[in-house]
Order: structure tokens, then sequence, then C-alpha cells
């Protein structure tokens, strides 16, 4: 097990919660020696200030929603937890917020904040016999109280239906994962735009963003995975459903395949 997850667990024991929306998340932070404290913060979700004294986090006021704050505030507790010691000391953004930042320090505090926020154990019970789609993950949210980034990657992880995840930031792909022996093959557009007939491409070429009822669409396999030439694109499902920050210009692509 990584050791955010195991931390994470750690901590859950030792206050004795089993369901984390049973407490606030800053009283978790308070109680471990950290102030967390909300004002506006340019280019920064969250940030965290050591010092011998008392830990300051701060947490950017301009967050829209309570469930990116609390998903913030998790991963600065991560880092107060493990990384005191030898902090590398920076802004956390969307992008150090997103499960494929590879530096240590980011994976371990995301992985912390995931299993802090949506204990395996229950997130497995939450999604038992329900079928994938964007509404699940929106209700898991709300559920958790976490942002539906922070879910999405929790499903790619736990979930039970394969789904494959990409990362666009200002109109380039930056990241993509796929499961383990998932049966179509990605083709790599690493620091290229999006295909042109995606949804994230909807977003960036004209500012697309589908309402709720609509966002989950209808793509051809071709679009993100490689057709062999004895396929025919008409007889796969796929689907894609987009999460997006304007803020950020960023796109989190989540696509499926329906059998
Ligand atoms: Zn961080």
């Amino acid at each position: 097990m990584s050791r955010g997850k195991l931390e994470a667990q750690r901590l859950l024991n030792e206050i004795g919660i089993t369901d984390p929306t049973a407490i606030e998340i800053n009283k978790i932070a308070f109680g471990l020696g950290a102030t967390v404290i909300e004002k506006p913060l340019k280019n920064s979700d969250g940030r965290i200030v050591f010092s011998k004294s008392r830990t300051i986090i701060t947490i950017n006021s301009g967050i829209e929603f309570t469930g990116k704050k609390r998903f913030t505030t998790a991963h600065e507790i991560g880092h107060y937890c493990m990384h005191r010691d030898h902090f590398q000391a920076h802004n956390d953004t969307d992008a150090t917020l997103q499960y494929f930042k590879k530096g240590h320090q980011e994976t371990e505090a995301n992985e912390f904040a995931s299993e802090l926020l949506m204990p395996e154990d229950l997130f497995k019970q939450e999604i038992q016999g329900k079928k994938f789609d964007p509404e699940l993950l929106r209700n898991l949210a709300d559920r958790f109280q976490t942002s539906i980034t922070s879910v999405a990657y929790k499903y790619f992880e736990l979930g039970g239906h394969p789904i494959c995840l990409f990362y666009s930031f200002d109109n380039k792909v930056r990241y993509w994962k796929r499961p383990e022996n998932y049966p179509h093959y990605i083709i790599d557009r690493t620091k290229l735009s999006p295909p042109e007939d995606s949804v994230a491409a909807e977003f960036f070429d004209k500012e697309k963003i589908y309402r709720k009822t609509d966002s989950k669409q209808p793509i051809w396999k071709s679009t993100w995975f490689e057709l062999k030439n004895w396929e025919n694109d008409q007889d796969f499902k796929f689907y894609e459903y987009c999460i997006i920050t304007p803020k950020y210009n960023t796109v989190l692509s989540i696509v499926w395949e329906e059998l």
C-alpha cells in the first residue's frame, strides 16, 4: 500500500473516525497542531508554512466548491504529517492537486487526502452495484464532500468499471492513464492538443461546457484510441465526460466504454 494511504488510515484509526464527513477537516488539522485559515491567494489553491509554534495552512477563499477546499486542506495535512522535516515549499495548484504529478511529495499528499476523505472500505461500499456515469461521480463527491476530480481518481483506482483519464491544460494533453490490461490502445498525444472531435477540444476551441444533464457525451473509439484496421467505429460505444476548470484552463477527460 502507498505511504500516503497508510498514513491517512493510521490517522483515522488514531482519532477513531470511520466516516470522515462526521468531523470538520479544519478540526483534524487543529488537533494535529496546524491552524487552517482562508484568504484570497493568487495562483494557488493552498499552501503550508511550518513553524515551531504553530503551522499555518492557508486555503484560497476564492475556491468555489467546498469539496475542493476540503480536498486541498487534506492535501496540506498530508504534507504536515509526512513531509515536515524535509519539505519542498510550493504553492498547491490545480496541477499539484492532480494525481498525475509525479513529484513524490505531491503524490503522497494526494494519496493521503484521497484516503482521509474517502476511506477505501467506505468508498467500495458506496459504489457497489452502481452503474458508472457522471451522476455517480457527482453523487460520490456530495457523499464524501470532496472534489469531483479526486472522486474520479479514486474511482479509477477502485471502481468496478474501467475508465481512462486525460488531463489537458492550455489546449495540450499533459498526462493520461489507463487501467492495467485495458483492451484499447491510447494514441499518445502528450504535448499535443486534444483530438479535434473530443469533448475536451470543444472546450478549448469553442468554450463549450455541457450542462450536467448532457455531460455524458458519445464519442468515437478513434477519438482517443487506436482503431485497428479490422475494426469499425460504429461497433463501439465510447463516452467522454469533462471536468472543466475554466479558471485554470484545465480539462480532465474521463473516457469509458459501455459494452
Ligand atoms: Zn502539495
